[in-house]
């Protein structure tokens, strides 16, 4: 794993922000944290662990993190409760339900020291969500944290989950409308991005003139870019009717829709195909398929845009929205979930509901250059105030102690 020193932190956030979490930190120094997802590779989750771990550990705390292993009809069924807790209805059959139940008791069999040892353990996602019965001599304080947008979940999946979920010590959701009532303190801690990770670091012009000669992309012509899984709730299909509306006033317009499956997404390739489709051979059109690493091509492509799109019809957070505010980047952001928390309409960019609007937007924007300038300027200062990582490593940090303290309402600090 990377090693990180929060000191490098310094000339981006200030000196106060880091020696604040190294005084939180001292208070957990030597304890032992797990955390537990179900990809290394793909998705906002496995992106902030590669980050947050080496964080925790530059401050003393024994953070590692554990990935479960399934089968396909695991990340079937694991597809279908993320599918249904975000809205739609289908009911789930029993024979994936018990393979989740198995799969569940397998990997927290093959676990169980380490968790049941750990002083705190952060269960991510539903993947894992069944663990905790597993684990009865459990010492530490289990957090349930949950990215998705549970806010208007289909109930029977909500149901079966919940049972799994009420008997956590604590649960995090990224906002206040996704949290469900639950029997335990619940906490409110959105996502973040890493401005030193490899996707949002700064990176020399020459690099970005070279990923647009790559995929043949005109620097002479305007470009809008979504970066994300190909996931029907990314609505990439949305994304080509904006674009095409669009076009008929912004002839040149250039599109770029760039992603890669997750370990556990296994409905990637229909999505592909269908974005295919609908691209029908439009040499302006862009789909990109990238490898799980292409972290520093997506950082030129977000910074080769003249605005960046996630027109997210269902959204947790949405951390690429983020990634491109942080590049000075207008960000136009379907009206959902997390979209709400980064984009703040008509200041860091606009909140759209149809493909309609969002083609309004790109005109709107593409023919002020100077709104677009100032708004891309608002937007990553927006960001550097709310979501990067060292504000998300404060809050999981004092959401652990105010646990572990029995919930006291004073944290003294030395
Ligand atoms: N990402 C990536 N490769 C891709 C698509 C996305 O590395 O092909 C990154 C993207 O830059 C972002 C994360 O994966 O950091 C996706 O997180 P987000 O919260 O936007 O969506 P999720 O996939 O978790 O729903």
């Amino acid at each position: 794993m990377t090693k990180l020193s929060l000191d490098s932190y310094v000339p981006i956030v200030g000196e106060d922000v880091v020696s604040h979490l190294r005084q939180l930190g001292g208070l957990l120094e030597g304890k032992k944290m797990v955390h537990v997802n179900s990809t290394k590779s793909g998705g906002g989750v496995a992106e902030i662990l590669h980050r947050l771990i080496p964080l925790l550990r530059d401050l003393g705390i024994d953070a590692t993190w554990e990935v479960m292993e399934g089968s396909p009809p695991f990340y079937e069924c694991t597809k279908l409760f993320h599918n249904t807790l975000q809205g739609n209805h289908i009911p789930i059959p029993d024979r994936l339900l018990q393979i989740y139940e198995e799969t569940n008791r397998v990997n927290a069999a093959r676990l169980r020291p380490v968790l049941e040892e750990a002083d705190m353990v952060v269960i991510h996602d539903p993947q894992p969500a069944g663990f905790l019965r597993h684990c009865p001599n459990r010492k530490g304080t289990w957090f349930w944290r949950c990215h998705i947008d549970v806010s208007h979940p289909y109930r029977p999946t909500w149901r079966y989950l919940r049972e799994f979920v009420k008997d956590y010590d604590a649960s995090i959701f990224s906002l206040a409308a996704f949290a469900q009532p639950l029997p335990h303190p619940m906490y409110l801690i959105p996502p973040s991005i890493d401005p030193l990770g490899v996707t949002n670091q700064d990176i020399p012009e020459s690099e970005i003139d070279g990923v647009r000669a790559e995929f043949g992309l005109d620097p002479g012509r305007p470009l809008v870019t979504q970066v994300s899984r190909f996931d029907r709730f990314k609505d990439p299909v949305g994304v080509i009717e904006a674009y095409r509306l669009a076009k008929e006033f912004v002839p040149g317009l250039q599109l770029v829709l760039a992603g890669g499956g997750a370990d556990d997404d296994p409905e990637g390739a229909a999505v592909v195909a269908e974005v295919r489709a609908a691209a029908n051979h439009d040499d302006d059109i862009h789909v990109l398929l990238l490898p799980g690493d292409a972290h520093r091509t997506i950082n030129a492509l977000q910074r080769a845009s003249d605005i960046v799109i996630q027109k997210s019809i269902r959204e947790g957070f949405g951390l690429t929205v983020s990634e491109g505010m942080w590049k000075g980047k207008p960000v136009i952001g379907g009206n959902t979930g997390g979209i709400r928390l980064q984009v703040f309409d008509h200041h860091t960019g606009f909140l759209v509901n149809t493909p309609e609007g969002t083609a309004l937007r790109i005109r709107y924007l593409l023919r002020n250059q100077e709104l677009m300038r100032e708004m891309g300027e608002k937007a990553r200062e927006f960001v550097r105030e709310n979501f990067l990582l060292t504000r998300h490593l404060r809050e999981y940090l004092t959401a652990f102690l105010g646990t572990m303290n029995g919930f006291e309402n004073r944290i003294e600090l030395t």
